[in-house]
């Protein structure tokens, strides 16, 4: 799995990108529901009835039928409140959701996730990452740091670039190059982790 920083960053890009079409008039309420959306597939840690244990070996929270789960609950409140940004709302969460998905099959090498469930029950993963997986959240872990750091220095680059791209962010050529070689370098980093 990728950690949670990782998937909050996904999120607020998200949030970032359909700025302008942001409901409830509150970018602050609205990127937290997002950030809530990028975490959620992974509430099968703490609540056991939905981990794979329970559910014939498929992690059926890390699967597009679940994360179809909170943007049809905000796609229906929207209905109501919000009516304007229903279909964007929608959309941003359940890209949200999905983010995570796809966040943690790049970490690869981990258990694959029934991501088409409850479509289909074909079991999907990459044999080899390209992110590290997240460490255990203890302050003095050094793997959580080092894995972080990593994480970051892969994903921070992208994110904004796709920023930039799609004119949310002005990124001269200069800066541009830089997030090209910070993540270069922490790419090749992370391809050198043990998975
Ligand atoms: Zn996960």
């Amino acid at each position: 799995m990728s950690s949670f920083i990782g998937h909050g960053l996904a999120a607020l890009t998200i949030g970032k990108i359909f700025e302008s079409k942001t409901p409830l008039d509150s970018k602050f309420i609205w990127q937290g529901f997002l950030v809530l959306c990028a975490f959620a597939p992974d509430i099968d840690y703490v609540v056991n009835s939905l981990n794979l244990k329970n559910n014939d070996g498929l992690r059926i929270t890390h699967s597009v039928g679940f994360c179809l789960i909170l943007p049809i609950l905000a796609t229906l409140i929207l209905l109501i409140i919000d009516r304007k940004n229903m279909f964007w709302g929608g959309l941003q969460a359940f890209l949200a959701c999905t983010s995570h998905l796809l966040l943690d099959l790049l970490v690869g090498g981990r258990q694959p996730d029934p991501i088409l469930y409850p479509f289909s029950s074909r079991l999907i993963g990459v044999t080899y990452g390209v992110l590290p997986s997240a460490a255990s959240l203890n302050p003095f872990n050094y793997y959580f740091y080092r894995n972080s750091l990593i994480e970051c220095g892969i994903l921070i680059p992208i994110f904004l670039i796709i920023l930039g791209g799609v004119g949310k962010l002005k990124l001269n050529r200069y800066v541009f190059v830089s997030l090209g070689g910070m993540f270069l370098f922490f790419f090749l980093l992370s391809l050198r982790l043990s998975r």
